[in-house]
């Protein structure tokens, strides 16, 4: 068996006006990430990961934020087609491991809901994606809620 592992980063600024989505759950809150997608920052990380495990480039290659097919688009879409691109290299996820970096809201209550949105868009095991979410203790431009990171790592497997 072939295993691989894959590192994803994604950061998005907030902005009022903008809904919150984040693991692919609609989180209340005052603010909400901008960008050109529904702008879900850890399923942008996860994206990455897994098209890096895979060796297919990686989020902006596949989806880029000129198209317009892809303006305003649900994140879980965009998750949904990386894993059949990873499928259809031979690869199977063994594993995720995702942690978000947030000043606020409290994304803790959130996570089961977001694990369970993953699970569905990816068609995979719930058991097999981890997510935490941190502070960054008030340091830098999390901490100043100015926007929110994401830092995804995979492991893929073929036999
Ligand atoms: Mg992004």
């Amino acid at each position: 068996m072939k295993i691989r592992t894959g590192l994803g980063y994604d950061v998005h600024a907030l902005a009022s006006g903008r809904q919150l989505w984040i693991g692919g759950v609609l989180i209340p809150h005052t603010l909400g990430l901008q960008g050109h997608s529904d702008a879900d920052v850890l399923i942008h990380a996860l994206c990455d990961a897994l098209l890096g495990a895979a060796n297919l480039r990686d989020i902006g290659f596949h989806f880029p934020d000129t198209a317009s097919e892809f303006e305003g688009i649900d994140s879980k879409l965009l998750l949904a087609r990386t894993m059949e691109l990873v499928r259809s290299r031979g690869w199977e996820l063994g594993n995720a491991d995702i942690t978000v970096c947030a000043e606020r809201p409290k994304l803790n209550p959130h996570i089961p809901a977001m694990k369970a949105a993953l699970a569905r868009a990816m068609g995979a095991d719930e058991e097999d994606i981890s997510i935490k979410a941190t502070t960054t203790e008030h340091l830098g431009f999390t901490g100043r809620e100015e926007g929110i990171s994401a830092y995804a790592v995979v492991l893929i497997t073929k036999e």
